[in-house]
């Protein structure tokens, strides 16, 4: 049986922060005013959950616009507070923001070591666009650590997940980063029908900055195809939203790029502008915007007549480009193979082929690493989704299995509860027996409650035949004495003895009955008082011959007293005749015990 989860209705700031949280990417704008405001209304109502989702909504909207240790402040926070109102998967949310935090400040490792050991509890516990947050998370760990191959793989694998009827423009996002990753692998084909989708899913949001991102790939990719003069559109539409918007954040800043292209597009004036404006951000720039930042410089410096300070511009940061690891701190593949094959160019128009050569040879290793890449980056993929199949497979037959044990556990406590009903039933219905018992266990004879039954209707049957009927009341004499010289087990097995008598003694229409303790009733049908009397004192005789030979002692001798009414003396109603036997038996006691009386 499965429980019935009970969800709480959401508070007004978790659901304002859940809005804020959809409009991530659809509009950015409005997506952070709302988380403000859903902030507010948090603190206001002391609503953790309700803060907790506002602040994860704002870490990771500083993220995408701010400076990655803003970002940082505000997810920690985030974090602490969904700890407090334990809520794992939005934990796991905000981790997956700080390490996008760590890597885009260059501690990719770090930022690995965080998230991949959520890998499978994120699978486990996200749906949908949150499952392929998580994912793009890695993959962005792994694409800082120059691994494309597998953040291609991640990313991927994520756009399965936030697809676009689930993704929220996640979706668009996620076009984005597969696109920078193909343009790594070098399949910049791959990388334009990315950016193709990316561009057509912008169409429909708010989102001047991943529009941006998604242009500034195209830039890049048609450079690389030596097409500059075709990215020119691109480059103007980027500068325009530039001069448009203030301040930082609404769009990526990678003039370098849109210099490289507009002096490759022979836009010589354009580039030194764009240049100048990249200068200006170098001291923020990740090691692949530095080389580009470089490239952009040789080149200009290049087209100035300059070549020997164009290499030197150049040579400035090869310490980023040599070897091209992937490794913290140094460039990727794709930025490290656009300055290797411009030394090529400014060596040889030097007139130095040796050098050329060599840059050429590192740029030739480069391509082929970046192939290698790009065919390992297939498998990668396809090996990630073999992989997470198994795993989901793995969780499926796990809540199988728990919900078997919960249905065992259940139908257990129905046998259980069924149980505790029957035994109930079986007691009240064995208290019922006992309330119904005619007979008395100890003596064999029927009991007082039987007698009240019974003697209305032999009443009535002795008159209807016009018989008498004889009521006798039985008293055992000084039985407190047995008890006391003998033990209560010597005055029962005393008892038993007189109900055997009777029962031997007796005519089988006559009926016995335990009246009280040790206190005997008979009903003697067509038998009148006197008649009744002599049978009476027969078996007074008889009980007085009876020997005990008990554990304490001989016992012997004993008597009783009876009192003899009938129908015939008496006013025939059941209560009276035995209140008129039994007014006899006392007065017999009165007389000395021993005796039976009767009236007249
Ligand atoms: P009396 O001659 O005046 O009738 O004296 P008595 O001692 O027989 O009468 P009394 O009413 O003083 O005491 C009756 C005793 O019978 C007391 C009680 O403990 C005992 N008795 C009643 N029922 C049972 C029983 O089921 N078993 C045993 N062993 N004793 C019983
Ligand atoms: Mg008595
Ligand atoms: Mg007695």
């Amino acid at each position: 049986m499965q429980k019935p989860t009970v969800k709480p209705k959401a508070s007004p700031a978790l659901r304002m922060a859940g809005r804020a949280w959809r409009l991530l990417h659809l509009d950015a704008v409005e997506s952070r005013a709302l988380a403000d405001r859903a902030l507010a209304r948090a603190m206001q109502d002391s609503d953790l959950p309700g803060e907790a989702w506002a602040r994860l909504v704002r870490g990771f909207h500083q993220l995408y616009f701010a400076a990655p240790g803003e970002a940082a402040d505000e997810l920690s926070l985030s974090l602490a507070v969904f700890e407090a109102c334990q809520d794992r998967p939005g934990q796991l949310l905000a981790t997956a923001g700080q390490a996008r935090a760590l890597w885009r400040s260059g501690r990719a490792t770090e930022a690995m070591a965080l998230l991949l050991p959520l890998r499978d509890e994120g699978l486990r516990l996200l749906r949908h666009e949150q499952r392929g947050v998580l994912l793009n998370a890695i993959a962005g760990c792994f694409s800082a650590q120059g691994r494309s191959d597998e953040a291609f793989a991640y990313m991927f694998e994520a756009l399965r997940h936030a697809g676009p009827a689930r993704g929220h423009g996640f979706d668009a996002a996620l076009h984005c980063n597969l696109s920078h990753e193909l343009m790594e692998l070098g399949d910049h084909d791959q990388a334009l029908e990315q950016i193709e989708r990316g561009l057509a899913r912008c169409e429909g949001m708010r989102n001047t900055r991943l529009e941006s991102v998604l242009r500034i790939n195209r830039v890049v990719v048609l450079t690389e195809l030596g097409r500059a003069a075709e990215a020119m559109p691109d480059v103007q539409r980027l500068c325009d939203i530039t001069a448009s918007t203030t301040g930082r954040g609404t769009r990526a800043l990678h003039f370098e790029t849109l210099a490289i292209a507009a002096l490759r597009a022979g836009e010589t004036s354009l580039g030194a502008e764009l240049l100048q404006q990249a200068q200006l951000l170098a001291p923020t720039m990740l090691p692949d915007e530095r080389v580009e930042l470089a490239v952009a410089q040789a080149l200009h410096l290049h087209q100035q007549g300059q070549g020997p300070a164009a290499l030197a511009a150049l040579q400035a940061v090869q310490p980023w480009v040599a070897g091209a690891t992937g490794a913290d701190g140094a460039a990727g593949v794709r930025a490290s193979a656009v300055a290797e094959q411009l030394a090529s160019e400014l060596h040889e128009a030097l007139g130095d082929t040796v050098a050329a050569l060599a840059a050429l040879r590192r740029w030739q290793a480069l391509m082929a690493r970046r192939a290698s890449l790009a065919s390992q980056a297939r498998y990668q993929a396809a090996a990630l989704q073999t992989e997470l199949i198994k795993l989901h497979h793995r969780l499926e037959e796990t809540d199988v299995k728990r919900r078997a044990t919960e249905r065992a556990r259940a139908e257990m406590a129905l046998a259980n509860l069924a149980l505790s009903r029957k035994i109930e039933e079986v007691q009240a219905l064995q208290a019922a027996l006992r309330e119904q018992a005619t007979q008395d266990v100890l003596t064999g004879l029927f009991n007082r409650r039987h007698l009240n039954d019974t003697l209305p209707s032999m009443l009535a049957l002795t008159l209807r035949e016009k018989q008498p009927l004889a009521v006798v009341v039985v008293d055992l004499d000084h039985f407190k004495a047995v008890n006391d010289e003998h033990g209560h087990h010597g005055g029962d097995l005393l008892l038993a003895a007189f109900g055997r008598l009777l029962r031997e003694q007796l005519r089988s229409s006559d009926q016995a009955y335990r009246y009280g303790g040790e206190e005997f009733c008979l009903l003697m049908p067509h038998t009148a008082a006197a008649a009744a009397r002599t049978k009476v004192e027969q078996l007074l005789q008889r009980w007085r011959q009876e020997v005990f030979d008990l554990d304490t002692g001989h016992l012997q001798g004993m008597s009783f007293s009876a009192g003899v009414a009938d129908t015939l003396q008496t006013t025939a109603t059941p209560s009276q005749l035995l209140r008129a036997a039994d007014e006899l038996l006392l007065q017999a006691k009165r007389d000395g015990r021993n005796r039976v009386l009767a009236p007249g």
